[in-house]
């Protein structure tokens, strides 16, 4: 056991360092910069050469005092020293250890107390065991890079050192921050400093053992590389060297022979192969560093992926596909009659290979309103036809290279949609949608409307040329099938070409027969709730019907009847109580409060507001039309965003109400003291079109003469200045949108008589139609009175 006795105090100059301690037992070169410091040690040199050792807490302090220093240091001897210019450079020998007990001077330097400690020296087995351990782990150490002067090295594992002295220059030698050496300082007893000493000795070897095998790894990998760099770069060499360049110095590499079967597989007409076999050979001389690569390698892809001559057996039967559209799509009769005539005519082309007449549509075009089922018609078709489906959407586009893609220069350059959608068909003849054909537009950046009739032309389609491509490829085998809301916007180029089929809506009575065959078993099935047979009551899917939804389709009908089967999956899922029948009372508890509480005939009748009947992109539709009177001159304002034809209308019904001043019980002037607003709400919508007229007419007239109009008779026409009412379109859908919104009467111009063939009985069973040859027809109709009583 080391004990410690203090023995007699003596006076030393104190040199305070920072960043190191000094070991008894140890030779240490020490700078010092302070003045204090320099004084000191200069004095201590020319007296007897001994200086106490402390080292400060917190190096930053410059003027260290008592506290400011470990209390246990090293009492030293100055065995050299060296000056230069206001530095001092100083050999230390440390002699032992010392506690510091007061400071007695300050200036010019520190004059301090100190008592050495003495040590018993301490013999004992498991000390020398510890010393012997202590001098392997350090010998290990060093051989592991640990850097020591070769001298000590050479003393410390002698064996000759006492163990004091080992554990000390050992301690004076480890990697470890102030404190812990400070630590070591301050443990007396020896064999608790050994052990302290051989526990960081050890540590530092471990670490020092892991960096060496660290950097073996690092060192072999990067050895590996070099290798395999050089193996690729010989194997290179030797391909050159040794006939696998051809003739023309191409190199032959995995990638090109892969390309040239590619090229032999896609059975490209031979200007095409000529094409890519030209391009693999541009790849084949550039040097695999050449970004032109990847484009190039882009290119190739596509012209061998292209269907050049992949297609699906062409063997049209009719039977099958009136079956196929039979057993699919409920009710359209009209419409997969023209399609099923559609598709005779091309089979018997087909079996003539006859030329197509130049007149004659080649393209269907079906025109309707959302949701009523031209999509799943068109993929209909294609399963008839044995062919594969793909659609593409036209909607917005305005650059010609959207249809025709952009020139290989130009960055991030791809093929346009046609050549885009044929590729993804994988064969060259499928059935290919162009949606949203009504929303195509025209800008600077070219016609795409032209780039689409060539596609679609077969006078021109059988070399359709793609800017990305470069060659032509054959869509003559495509059948196109248009499809958008409207007609109007098509551009007549185009609309000349093809055969336009209108899904003009459903009636309630339609979609109640569609949802309950198709829609719902289908969502049953696709929630995975066929077997459980959950039955929708006839009254509830009426109720979500009508107060659910208000669309010419069936699309919001069919997401309302996903939205319930996903609620009951969920019951079951959580093993809740599910119904096996969903009655109306419980349409509330899955779909949430009515969404359209009140039909229109449940409201009450207005005076200035009458109905009318419209066709707008999604359907037909009913919209009201206000009339407000102010004081004024005379002024016609017009608000709802409303097109050129329909201010016309208003201003003829004006003119008409004016020159009908005395029929309609009014002062000969009455327009000169009146402004007047008419106003179709939905103002974000734009509307246009004749056959407002007589909905214009009849609320400028109940405004006028403050009658009200009938809420449930709703109404069409176009007006002339005399008040005859002219022939109209879109009788059907505008029929269809009137009976759904609950109208009881209808008014019609009389040569549209000829419409009412079209109506379902359905709905002639609910509506009264009355047909108008004069304006005066239509007032005495839709207002509460009439004529008017005069005054
Ligand atoms: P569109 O292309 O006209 O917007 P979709 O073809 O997408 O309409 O039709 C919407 C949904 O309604 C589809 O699930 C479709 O199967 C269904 N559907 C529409 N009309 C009918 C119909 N007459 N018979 C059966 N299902 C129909």
């Amino acid at each position: 056991m080391a004990t410690e006795t203090a023995k007699i105090t003596r006076r030393v100059p104190i040199v305070c360092i920072r960043g190191s301690v000094v070991f008894p037992h140890t030779d240490t070169l020490l700078s010092f910069g302070r003045n204090k410091s320099v004084i000191a040690v200069n004095s201590a040199f020319q007296d007897d050469r001994v200086v106490a050792i402390f080292t400060q807490r917190d190096p930053r302090v410059a003027n260290p005092d008592i506290d400011d220093l470990y209390k246990i240091g090293t009492i030293a001897t100055i065995t050299q020293m060296m000056q230069t210019n206001g530095e001092i450079h100083a050999l230390i020998r440390g002699q032992a250890r010392i506690t510091l007990k007061k400071i007695i001077a300050y200036e010019p330097f520190l004059v301090g107390e100190v008592a050495e400690i003495s040590m018993e020296k301490e013999d004992t087995e498991k000390a020398k065991a510890m010393g012997k351990e202590l001098a392997e782990v350090f010998k290990k150490a060093v051989n592991l890079g640990k850097q020591v002067e070769v001298m000590t090295v050479m003393r410390l594992i002698s064996g000759q050192v006492d163990d004091v002295e080992l554990t000390d220059q050992i301690a004076a030698l480890l990697e470890i921050k102030i404190p812990q050496k400070q630590e070591l300082l301050e443990i007396l007893p020896l064999e608790e400093r050994m052990a302290k000493v051989l526990d960081y000795l050890n540590k530092e070897t471990n670490i020092l053992d892991l960096e060496r095998t660290i950097s073996v790894k690092t060192q072999k990998r990067f050895e590996d590389q070099m290798r395999k760099a050089m193996l690729r770069e010989k194997k290179r060499t030797i391909e050159e060297e040794l006939g696998e360049m051809n003739e023309d110095g191409e190199v032959t590499t995995e990638e090109i022979r892969e390309y040239k079967l590619k090229i032999k597989d896609a059975k490209m007409p031979e200007d095409v192969k000529k094409k890519a076999e030209k391009e693999l050979k541009r790849l084949s001389q550039l040097s695999p560093n050449n970004p032109e690569g990847g484009y190039m390698r882009n290119y190739l892809d596509w012209l061998v992926d292209m269907p050049w001559s992949k297609s699906t057996p062409n063997n049209v039967s009719i039977k099958k596909a009136a079956k196929i559209l039979a057993d699919r799509h409920y009710g359209m009769e009209k419409a997969k009659e023209r399609i099923l005539e559609f598709l005779a005519v091309m089979k018997l082309k087909d079996k003539l290979k006859k030329k197509v007449s130049e007149n004659q549509p080649t393209i269907l075009c079906f025109i309707g309103p959302p949701g009523v089922g031209k999509t799943s018609i068109g993929k209909s078709i294609a399963e008839a036809l044995n062919r594969k489906f793909v659609r593409v959407s036209l909607g917005g586009i305005r650059d010609e290279a959207e249809i025709r893609g952009h020139r290989r220069t130009y960055i991030g350059a791809l093929p346009g949609r046609i050549i885009q959608g044929v590729k993804n068909a994988g064969t060259n003849n499928p059935v290919f949608m162009l949606d949203e054909i009504d929303k195509v537009g025209i800008d600077f950046r070219g016609d795409p409307s032209s780039a689409l009739l060539e596609a679609l032309d077969p006078e021109q389609n059988r070399e359709f040329s793609d800017h990305y491509l470069e060659v032509p490829f054959d869509l003559s085998k495509v059948m196109f099938i248009a499809t958008g809301n409207i007609l109007d916007t098509i551009p007549p180029a185009l609309r000349d070409r093809m055969e336009v089929i209108t899904f003009p809506g459903y009636t309630e009575e339609e979609k109640f027969k569609i949802a309950d065959a198709f829609l719902w078993p289908k969502q049953l099935r696709l929630h995975g709730l066929e077997r459980e047979k959950i039955k929708l009551a006839k009254e509830a899917l009426k109720e979500i019907i009508s107060r659910y939804t208000r669309e010419a389709g069936v699309r919001d009908l069919e997401r309302n009847l996903a939205s319930v089967c996903r609620k009951i999956a969920r019951l079951i899922a959580e093993n809740k109580k599910h119904p096996k029948k969903i009655e109306v009372s419980e349409v509330v508890k899955y779909l949430g409060p009515q969404r359209f509480s009140s039909l229109i005939a449940e409201k009450k009748n207005e005076i200035g507001m009458s109905t009318g009947l419209a066709v707008t992109a999604v359907g037909g539709e009913i919209l009201f039309i206000e009339v407000a009177l102010m004081p004024g001159r005379g002024k016609l304002t017009l608000t709802g965003q409303l097109g050129e034809v329909m201010q016309e209308s208003a201003k003829a019904a004006f003119t008409w109400a004016k020159s009908h001043y005395k029929e309609l019980g009014l002062k000969d002037d009455f327009a000169m003291n009146m402004d007047v607003h008419i106003h179709v709400p939905e103002g974000a919508v734009p509307k246009d079109g004749p056959s407002a007229g007589t909905a214009i007419t009849t609320a400028l007239v109940s405004a006028l003469t403050k009658i009200p109009v009938k809420r449930d008779v709703g109404m069409t026409g176009e007006i002339t200045l005399r008040g005859r009412v002219l022939e109209i379109g879109g009788v059907k859908e505008k029929v269809i949108a009137g009976h759904r919104a609950g109208l009881k009467t209808i008014l019609l111009p009389k040569d549209n008589k000829k419409d009412l063939e079209d109506i379902p009985a359905a709905v002639k069973k609910d509506i009264k139609f009355i047909f108008a040859e004069n304006v005066e027809d239509d007032l005495s109709v839709a207002l509460t009175t009439w004529p008017i009583a005069k005054n």
